[in-house]
């Protein structure tokens, strides 16, 4: 099955160019143009693998609609990746601090926009697995069920706070830095900034903050990021 990818954006040419190279690459495309009609789709049961969401919306604003929906907890694990016109860092900053898992600045090519989608996805858990639980201390993850818990309770991650967190359970006590991680997370073939890695280590902080286990990320002064219990 292929997966499924929503695209919001109020402006109709654009909307349909994305659908078609979503639709080109073989993805089963949803089609929104306000974060009304988004919310709607969910409740009647439609569940995407992806969205695509422009940051310029009329009404509630791509930032806003992301928000609320990663607030949701059915529906916080949909990876969203946000379609900007603004290429400030800071910008862009506050488009993964609302919840979004990435980023295209406009213009983009429809390649560069499906090497995201493809990054991200894969990020997002359609990799094989080879085993079914991983842990370290209080912390364990069943990859099969995509599930993380915490002293036995389940906490909600995001799709790249999973991955990250993944990643340091395959491999605690060494220190990582913010290139390595962006390389075994993220994938050579996708450019990130390194502050990018930052801001998902903070959430994933976030999540496990909510059972006191946050100190199992550490920073390692001038050189990146250490998952230890120690
Ligand atoms: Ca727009």
């Amino acid at each position: 099955m292929s997966a499924k990818i929503l695209i919001l954006e109020d402006e109709r040419d654009i909307r349909e160019m994305l659908a078609f190279c979503m639709q080109q690459a073989g993805y089963q495309i949803e089609q929104a143009a306000t974060a009304e009609r988004v919310f709607a789709l969910l409740k009647e049961g439609y569940k995407p693998d992806l969205m695509l969401v422009d940051w310029m919306l009329p009404g509630a604003s791509g930032i806003e609609f992301t928000k609320k929906l990663k607030k949701d907890p059915n529906n916080q694990t949909i990876p969203v990746i946000m379609l900007t016109a603004r290429g400030e860092e800071d910008d862009r900053v506050q488009g993964l601090e609302a919840g979004a898992d990435d980023y295209v600045v406009k213009p983009f090519s429809p390649r560069e926009l499906l090497a995201r989608v493809q990054a991200v996805l894969r990020r997002s858990g359609s990799a094989v697995q080879v085993t079914d639980k991983m842990t370290y201390g209080e912390i364990q993850i069943d990859t099969a069920g995509h599930r993380v818990l915490v002293k036995g309770d389940e906490i909600h991650l995001g799709p790249t706070e999973y991955k990250i967190l993944h990643f340091f359970l395959s491999h605690p006590e060494r220190v990582f830095s913010r290139g390595q991680l962006l390389d075994s997370v993220w994938g050579q073939q996708v450019v990130v900034e390194e502050r990018t890695v930052d801001v998902h280590i903070r959430r994933l902080r976030k999540g496990l903050a909510e059972h006191d286990v946050e100190h199992y990320v550490q920073t390692v002064r001038g050189s990146g990021y250490r998952f230890s219990n120690k």
